[in-house]
C-alpha cells in the first residue's frame, strides 16, 4: 500500500506539471479570468483535502478493500473481476456527480468546484474537503457492496486523478471528435463548467463519455463556443479565490440556492 501511495502521488504531480506546461505552450483558449491566486487556492484545497481524509477516515479505500476481502465481507458474496469493478466504480461516480448537482445539500459542497471562473488543470484540485470525504465513503460502500478488489481501487484512483487533471486542462487536443468517443476530453468537460445552467447540468462523466450518452446528459459543444463561453456560476461572477470563503461557502445561508432554482 506504501507503493500505491507513492505511485499515485508521482502520477499526480508529474501530470500536474506536464499539463501546466502544455497549457502554457498550446492553450485551447485565452483565459482572461485566470490569475495566479486561483491556482494557489486550488492547490491549497487539495492539500487540505488530503489531510481531512487522513484525519476523518480510519483507512484508505485500498486498505478497506484488503480488509473486506480478508474478512470475506462483500455483500455480493464474491469479488467482482477487476475490469468490471472499474466500470462499476466509474458508473457510481457518474451518478454521484449527477446527484451532487440536484440535491441542494450536496450542491452546497459541489458548487465550490464550479465557483472557479476559469477552468484549467488546477480546477481538478478544487473540491471542498467534505465532498472528498463523502466521495470516499461512497467508494467504501461500493467496496463492501460489490466486493471491489484492491487492484481495481488502486487503478481507478490513479485513473480518476489523471483523467480529472486531463479533462479540466486548457490544452489544445487534436482529433477531439474521435477521442471523445472513448474518453472524456477537455472540450467535452469544459461544457460542464459553463455558467449556462443547462450546460452545467451536462457531461458529468470523468473517465468515459458513455454514461452521459446512455443517460441523456450529453451536450456536445457550448452554445457560445469554447473561446466565448463564460465559465463558473452566475452567483459568483468574479469567481471566488479566497480559500477561507471557499471552505465556508457550503455553510453560508445566502448561498443555499440549488442549481435548479438559481
Ligand atoms: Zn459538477
Amino acid at each position: 500500500m506504501e507503493n500505491e501511495n507513492i505511485a499515485r502521488i508521482s502520477v499526480f504531480l508529474g501530470l500536474l506539471v506536464l499539463f501546466s506546461i502544455l497549457e502554457y505552450l498550446i492553450p485551447r483558449r485565452v483565459m482572461p479570468g485566470s490569475k495566479p491566486k486561483r491556482a494557489v487556492t486550488n492547490l491549497s484545497l487539495v492539500v487540505i483535502d488530503s489531510i481531512a481524509v487522513k484525519i476523518l477516515l480510519p483507512m484508505t479505500a485500498g486498505l478497506f478493500a484488503v480488509w473486506v476481502a480478508e474478512k470475506d465481507m462483500a455483500l455480493l458474496g464474491f469479488q467482482t473481476p477487476v475490469l468490471l469493478a472499474i466500470i462499476i466504480l466509474d458508473l457510481i461516480i457518474y451518478w454521484q456527480h449527477r446527484i451532487f448537482h440536484v440535491v441542494p445539500l450536496f450542491w452546497r459542497l459541489h458548487k465550490v468546484h464550479h465557483s472557479d471562473n476559469a477552468i484549467d488543470t488546477s480546477t481538478a484540485l478544487r473540491f471542498h474537503p467534505v465532498e472528498i470525504v463523502l466521495s470516499m465513503l461512497v467508494k467504501f460502500a461500493a467496496i463492501i457492496l460489490f466486493g471491489i478488489p484492491v487492484l481495481a481501487i488502486v487503478i481507478f484512483e490513479i485513473l480518476l486523478n489523471a483523467m480529472a487533471l486531463f479533462n479540466h486542462s486548457n490544452i489544445k487536443i487534436p482529433f477531439d471528435n474521435i477521442l471523445r468517443l472513448f474518453i472524456v476530453t477537455p472540450d467535452m468537460h469544459r461544457v460542464h463548467h459553463s455558467v449556462i445552467v443547462g450546460e452545467t447540468n451536462s457531461n458529468y462523466g470523468f473517465n468515459v463519455p458513455w454514461w452521459d450518452r446512455i443517460f441523456g446528459s450529453y451536450v456536445a459543444q457550448p452554445k457560445h463556443g469554447h473561446q466565448d463561453m463564460k465559465i463558473g456560476l452566475s452567483q459568483y461572477e468574479g469567481g471566488e479565490t479566497s480559500l477561507v470563503k471557499l471552505l465556508l461557502m457550503p455553510f453560508k445561508r445566502a448561498d443555499s440556492l440549488s442549481l435548479k432554482n438559481r
